[in-house]
């Protein structure tokens, strides 16, 4: 089959697996590779150390897997209107507000899922194709990758958005051997706004492209390990897991568009659970609760600790 075509085949059985679009990204990954060092030089990544760690793998796609020439980049929406608005649950201290992605399943075995079948599907077509999938689990610029294959652009507060979709949305990667025909990178569409750096609770988004993510409500409340400094206890308010404020304030994600699974649904009231009811639990019911979900890698000892924050900010 002729790439060309075969390209237009793995867009069919990508829409049909659940994927709402895709790319192809060629593996230079030199100017992302410029930006994330200056950001690890600046002390920005906190404790995620595995930002460095892999050295020079995570821009070096053929390091990670021989070979490698193309990238495919795929989109899996996650918005759904009928959940009750991230923003309705700012305004209600007695309420918990949880990030979006976070309120139903895991998206890492399901998309992985989703792209090793995409990928075998592919794999009967052309017998050379070599392949990995990755979602959120390696070293890989899931972003800068998505950029250049056209599923949209960075936005100011270091997301990527697409002008028909929003920024709700996961990112899944199977990189590959064949000569598959590269996208065109996606353009900037955020002109001169700057809604996501003005509504930064805690300021995080220090320059346009450049979060600091020792400021980061999302980065305090899941990555980070120990006490959270004191000064950004009030800005956290009843945020316990995450922070979707510079997504929640982005004209673009008018245009989110709504899942085309319900896993991504909440479970347990998470769209909008009573602080007070959580504070009942204990480990056990923290582990049952919180089975399948993103939620549960963060460990009951940071649960508790984002908890308590927003407790005392009721
Ligand atoms: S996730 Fe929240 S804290 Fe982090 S940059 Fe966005 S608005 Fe700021
Ligand atoms: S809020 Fe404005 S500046 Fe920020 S990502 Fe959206 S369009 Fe870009």
């Amino acid at each position: 089959m002729i790439y060309t075509e075969l390209l237009k085949q793995i867009q069919i059985w990508a829409i049909e697996l659940g994927f709402s679009q895709v790319g192809v990204s060629d593996v230079d990954l030199s100017e992302a590779e410029g930006h994330l060092k200056k950001w690890i030089a600046k002390g920005f990544h906190g404790q995620m150390d595995f930002m460095h760690k892999h050295g020079s793998m995570r821009t070096n796609p053929n390091e990670l897997v021989e070979e490698t020439i193309r990238i495919i980049s795929l989109r899996f929406d996650y918005f759904d209107k009928s959940i009750i608005a991230y923003e309705d649950v700012l305004k209600k201290p007695q309420k918990a507000a949880i990030s979006r992605y976070a309120m139903g399943r895991d998206y890492h075995k399901l998309i992985r899922k989703k792209l090793k079948n995409l990928a075998e599907k592919i794999k009967a077509e052309v017998n050379d194709f070599n392949y990995r999938v990755f979602t959120d689990s390696a070293p890989v610029m899931e972003k800068a990758i998505a950029e250049k294959a056209g599923i949209g652009w960075i936005g100011k507060h270091s997301n990527v958005l697409n002008a028909k979709a929003g920024s709700y949305f996961f990112l899944g990667e199977i990189y590959t051997n064949i000569p598959l025909p590269i996208s065109k990178k996606a353009s900037f569409h955020c002109g001169t706004c700057t809604k996501c750096i003005d509504a930064c609770p805690t300021k995080a988004i220090i320059a346009p492209f450049q979060v600091d993510a020792r400021r980061c409500i999302s980065y305090l409340t899941i990555e980070h390990k120990g006490p959270i400094p004191k000064e950004f206890h009030k800005a956290i308010g009843n945020r316990i897991y995450g922070c979707d404020d510079c997504q929640m304030v982005c004209p673009w994600n008018k245009f989110a568009t709504d899942s085309k699974v319900t896993d991504f649904l909440p479970r347990n009231q998470f769209d909008q659970p009573d602080i007070k009811e959580l504070m009942k639990w204990d480990e056990q019911t923290f582990l049952k609760k919180t089975e399948g979900s993103p939620i549960r890698r963060i460990g009951y000892k940071s649960w508790r600790r984002n908890l308590e924050i927003a407790y005392k900010n009721q």
